[in-house]
């Protein structure tokens, strides 16, 4: 099969478009999926660095994202059969600690996740735990159903398990260009909320209204903090979502009216912020750090996907055999939604 294969750590020079050997069921309880696309995620590149901790075998294939057509099922397999087209939900767990015992292997001390302790999605094919598949949305295309599940599972759990969002409350999204970002904005006007985002760019805050953002704030122009201020008439944010943290982080935790929560699941701008614990105790902040999310979470997801009318904003498509440039667009913070990999047949 053809397959982008990383052979070393370091820079887009390391992915080759090359043949690599098909993927075979191995275990009873496994898949072969055909893909069709696949999408890209900060993670690729932080793997592709050598920058997560996790040692990976090379040749190895990235890619956590992906949609496409079982071709193969292991003895033990029931919740699907060849032929079905599927989207995946990227981790799964050791099977026996007890995060697995409890629906909750993404938080699995030996996680094994697409494109990192399994084979990615950059590939024709790929091997991976039957209970792993589920139906692709109604009316999503491949490149659609590869696109939203790391992003969409990752935000569900910050936005709606963990910060409860609720209908009427205001949230403020930080950088409204990344996957997460946008996805989040598009969930949180479905569930209700006023929604306030910031970005350096204006065409970004453009395409954010356009989504139904109340509010933007280029904050290369004006302090958010203060915009917040205004808006709220002096009371503050609901929601922060901030992924960005940095020297932002302050301002986050300044945004927030009393008895808010920030939800975070990345630091683009530097993981050791200053803090303000002032700030945290003296409004009774609560802040929520998650990656990923529960199969009952992407469960949900799933079926608010299919009630709900949205469908993950695809920014560009690119050839699988591109997909160091596909990298190179997501690392210079170019993409608006997702940047996805179109897979030959
Ligand atoms: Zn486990």
């Amino acid at each position: 099969m053809k397959a982008v294969r990383m052979h070393g750590y370091g820079g887009v020079d390391q992915l080759y478009y090359e043949e690599a050997d098909e993927p075979r069921v191995a275990q009873p309880d496994e898949v072969v999926v055909r893909l069709k696309a696949a999408a890209i995620n900060h993670i690729d590149i932080w793997n592709r660095m050598g920058a997560t901790g996790i040692a990976l075998e090379m040749p190895h294939i990235l890619g956590a994202d992906g949609a496409g057509i079982i071709v193969e099922v292991g003895e033990n397999v029931a919740n699907v059969k060849a032929g079905d087209a599927v989207c995946l939900y990227p981790p799964s767990g050791c099977g026996r600690c007890e995060f697995c015992l409890t629906d909750r292997d993404f938080m699995c001390i030996r996680l094994r996740a697409l494109g990192e302790r399994l084979e990615g999605t950059y590939a024709q094919f790929v091997r991976l735990p039957a209970q792993n598949c589920f139906p692709m949305p109604a009316g999503f295309t491949f490149e659609e159903a590869a696109a939203f599940p790391l992003v969409f599972i990752t935000l569900w759990r910050m936005l709606i398990t963990n910060a409860k969002l609720k209908p009427g409350e205001t949230m403020l999204i930080i950088g409204i260009g990344g996957g997460v970002a946008s996805a989040s904005l598009q969930v949180a006007k479905k569930v209700g909320a006023h929604v306030i985002v910031t970005s350096g760019s204006d065409e970004k805050l453009e395409r954010a209204r356009k989504l139904g953002a109340d509010h933007g704030v280029n904050h290369r122009k004006q302090d958010f903090t203060r915009v917040v201020t205004q808006v709220t008439e002096g009371r503050g944010v609901d929601v922060v979502l901030d992924c960005v943290a940095g020297e932002v982080w302050q301002k986050s935790l300044a945004a927030l009216a009393t008895g808010g929560r920030l939800v975070t699941c990345g630091a683009t701008a530097g993981a050791q912020p200053i803090d303000d614990l002032t700030a945290i105790f003296s409004k009774h902040l609560k802040i929520y750090g998650s990656t990923l999310g529960s199969r009952e979470e992407f469960r949900q997801l799933l079926s608010f996907l299919n009630g709900a009318g949205i469908k993950p904003i695809v920014d560009i498509v690119f050839p699988l055999k591109e997909a160091a440039a596909a990298q190179t667009y997501l690392e210079e913070g170019r993409q608006f939604g997702k940047v996805v990999l179109r897979i030959p047949d």
